[in-house]
């Protein structure tokens, strides 16, 4: 009820549909189970997915995907949300590094590892973030020497989800000490069992049950056949893989409809001062707000999903970077705000584990912080906005509408 379909098209209302039939079905008890830190990874949940064909409904058909847009992912994702980051951070996972194997890999890489992934055969996971630090993803020191016909990599990356039970990571390495960072690093295929270590298991706040680790490589041999791309050029790889990376966690965050419900239903019934409070402007001020940048942040995640698919598809030059950051940036501030508003209408038992909205306040808290964090959003689209817009915009010299718009020895800038 509080969703709206009005951007959509057919195609993508029906979709709708049929994710929230499927989201119906998953066992609360699997979400429990996860919170409590008693699955490593919902492999079920994925398996489950795969079998009804919701995994990768972007890629190809070839691959096992359904073709869809973008603006159709987005529906979807708002969808699985409603479950919680975890859940949906393994839905979305396929969709992330799928973007990498389905842009960058070769057809032998796409067989082996796009295609069982969008099945639900296995699972993947993606290795940015290191111990030394996530924001500046260029400073990256994990490293891979060639030696011959194998890579020899040697490093470690930190909070990796479903770093535990992946079979298979997307793991990026310096593997030229001399070259300036965006010419240095090379994205490599690294299967978990070729000696991976799992050396730290992470105690989260929230977003438990995926099996997030630190992960190490002692001289672990990679063929050169695993190498995703062009060597020292995974630049490029990571530029795309952000697109999905930040849509996915900007499409996930609108799950906190979720929360927001709960607190609908508890305001209805819950009296104080022999009044239901849903009726006290203070609370219904609350649910007022929360609906309204709902809203709004879904309409920003379609217009940047629509952004990402028209330019794909060649029909717009707008790279849709700043959208998708903006999509990110606001989706999970306003999730934040929502769950939090959410909390303070159920009062004290809105923060016992009687309700569901503490665990998703927990959850959601991350979303702030990964996927690149709200700050290097903000970097990012004002860098897009001052460098790249071709700002002023010569459509209307607004300054003119100036009363004293003439009086130039007023206009002292220095
Ligand atoms: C539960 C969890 C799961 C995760 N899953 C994955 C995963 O699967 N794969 C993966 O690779 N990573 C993953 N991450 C890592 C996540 O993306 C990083 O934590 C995040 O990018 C921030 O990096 P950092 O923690 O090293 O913080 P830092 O980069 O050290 O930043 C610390 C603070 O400084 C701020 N800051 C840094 N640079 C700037 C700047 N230029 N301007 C303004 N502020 C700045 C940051 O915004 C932040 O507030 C996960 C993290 C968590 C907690």
């Amino acid at each position: 009820m509080l969703e709206n379909d009005f951007l959509l098209t057919e195609e993508e209302a029906k979709l709708r549909e049929e994710v929230k039939e499927f989201v119906a079905t998953v066992d609360p008890e699997l979400l429990r189970k996860m919170d409590k830190n008693e699955v490593d990874y919902p492999l079920d949940f994925i398996k489950a997915c795969a079998e009804k064909k919701l995994l990768g409904l972007r890629f190809p058909e070839e691959y096992g995907g359904r073709g869809m847009p973008w603006t159709a992912e987005t529906v979807a994702l708002e969808e699985i949300g409603v479950l919680g980051m975890g859940i949906g951070c393994a839905y979305s996972m396929v969709s992330i590094v799928g973007e990498a194997l389905y842009r960058f890999g070769n057809e032998w890489q796409k067989e082996e590892f796009l295609k069982p992934i969008i099945k639900g055969k296995k699972i993947s996971a993606e290795g940015l973030t290191e111990p030394r630090g996530g924001s500046d993803f260029f400073g990256t020191t994990t490293k891979a020497e060639k030696r011959g016909d194998v890579w020899v990599l040697n490093g470690s990356k930190r909070f990796i989800a479903g770093g535990k039970v992946a079979d298979f990571y997307i793991i990026y390495a310096r593997t030229d000490p001399n070259a300036p960072s965006h010419k240095a690093l090379t994205a490599f295929i690294v299967e978990r069992d070729r000696g991976v270590e799992i050396e730290e298991l992470y105690n989260l706040m929230g977003f438990r049950g995926m099996g997030t680790a630190r992960i190490v490589f002692k001289d672990l041999e990679i063929p050169k056949e695993y190498v995703l791309g062009e060597v020292n050029n995974a630049r490029v790889i990571f530029n795309r893989m952000m697109i999905p990376e930040r849509l996915t966690s900007a499409a996930g965050s609108l799950g906190v409809r979720a929360a927001l419900e709960v607190a609908m239903k508890y305001s209805e019934k819950r009296k104080a001062f022999g009044r239901k409070i849903r009726d006290f402007q203070g609370v219904n001020f609350m649910v007022a707000e929360a609906l309204t940048k709902l809203d709004a942040a879904r309409a920003l995640v379609y217009n940047a999903a629509k952004a990402v698919d028209l330019y794909d598809q060649g029909k717009s030059t707008l790279d849709p970077r700043r959208l998708v950051s903006e999509a990110k940036l606001f989706a999970t501030e306003m999730a934040w705000d929502v769950v939090n508003k959410a909390m303070q209408i159920l009062g004290g038992i809105g923060y016992t584990q009687v309700y569901p909205v503490e665990r998703m306040l927990r959850d959601l808290r991350l979303g702030l912080i990964w996927t690149g964090s709200n700050e290097i959003m903000k970097v990012l689209i004002q860098h897009e906005a001052y460098n790249l817009m071709g700002l002023p915009s010569k459509d209307r010299d607004y300054e003119k509408d100036a009363m004293d718009w003439y009086k130039e020895w007023e206009k002292v800038y220095e």
